[in-house]
């Protein structure tokens, strides 16, 4: 039977390039989203890939919405806490809500996810956890004390939970992507975006299947041995 893999934010973005690798590397798929609905219904439409609405941030809804997902495809073997937003201000600008928003989201929405799934893994002895992090999570970024903060808590999540889940067979990995051409960062005004592709050694941003590839690696038996760690894939911008 093919494993059942749940992407977060799994319809858009880097999520919908992840979703897609999936289903061509064997994997049934399904992709949660958080509001979106045009975007998941073209999605569907394009992959026969099964969409659930629910937002990360509500931990009711995702005990709920997995539940969901388990009865119509079976108990989930890999998860990919994709899900994100940036709601970027220096902090001298920073509100409560926009704190609030990207915790909320990008670092219980990885808790929310993963802790009614762990379970099941720990009985049946084999998972995958994958978070997708960011580079500002390892160096920091201006304007974004929110975002960076919980990227790097997931980055300390992945590590943690990696220790616990080493002798049940599951595996707990996070990928620190840089700067990649998705809506997130085709919506940074030009200006920015050129000065961004400027730091970049190759000279370009990523492409969304390259971080898909990444996240293929780490879900294949092939990777059982890499856990608690972190991939970087930013062009060589920043190495650690
Ligand atoms: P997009 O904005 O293109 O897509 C975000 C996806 O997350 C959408 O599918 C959206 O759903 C979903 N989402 C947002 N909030 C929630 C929520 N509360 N519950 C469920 N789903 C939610 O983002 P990217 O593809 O660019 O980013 C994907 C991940 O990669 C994020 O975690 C981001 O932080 C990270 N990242 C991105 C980088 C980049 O350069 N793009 C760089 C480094 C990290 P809907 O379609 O319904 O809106």
């Amino acid at each position: 039977m093919a494993r059942v893999a749940l992407v977060t934010g799994g319809s858009r973005g880097i999520g919908a390039s992840i979703s897609k690798a999936l289903q061509a590397a064997g994997y049934t798929v399904a992709a949660n989203y958080a509001g979106n609905d045009d975007a998941a219904a073209a999605f569907t439409a394009e992959t026969g890939i099964k969409t659930y609405k629910w937002s990360v941030a509500d931990y009711d809804a995702c005990a709920a919405g997995i539940a969901q997902v388990e009865a119509d495809l079976g108990p989930v073997d890999v998860l990919i806490n994709n899900a994100g937003i940036t709601r970027d201000a220096p902090f001298h600008k920073m509100t409560r809500e926009q704190w609030t928003q990207v915790m909320d989201t990008n670092l219980s929405g990885v808790f929310n996810m993963t802790h009614p799934i762990w379970p099941g893994m720990r009985e049946r002895k084999f998972g995958r956890i994958i978070t997708i992090s960011s580079i500002n999570g390892q160096k920091g970024q201006f304007a974004q004390a929110n975002y960076s903060a919980a990227k790097a808590g997931d980055i300390g999540f992945t590590k943690a939970l990696a220790q616990e889940g080493a002798r049940n067979g599951i595996t707990v990995n996070a990928i620190c992507p840089g700067y990649i051409a998705t809506e997130m960062v085709m919506a940074v005004p030009e200006k920015v975006r050129e000065s961004i592709i400027g730091q970049i050694p190759v000279g370009r941003l990523g492409e969304p299947e390259e971080i898909a590839r990444c996240v293929v690696f780490l879900a294949s038996d092939d990777a059982g041995f890499v856990t608690g760690s972190t991939i970087t894939a930013n062009g060589g911008q920043y190495f650690i």
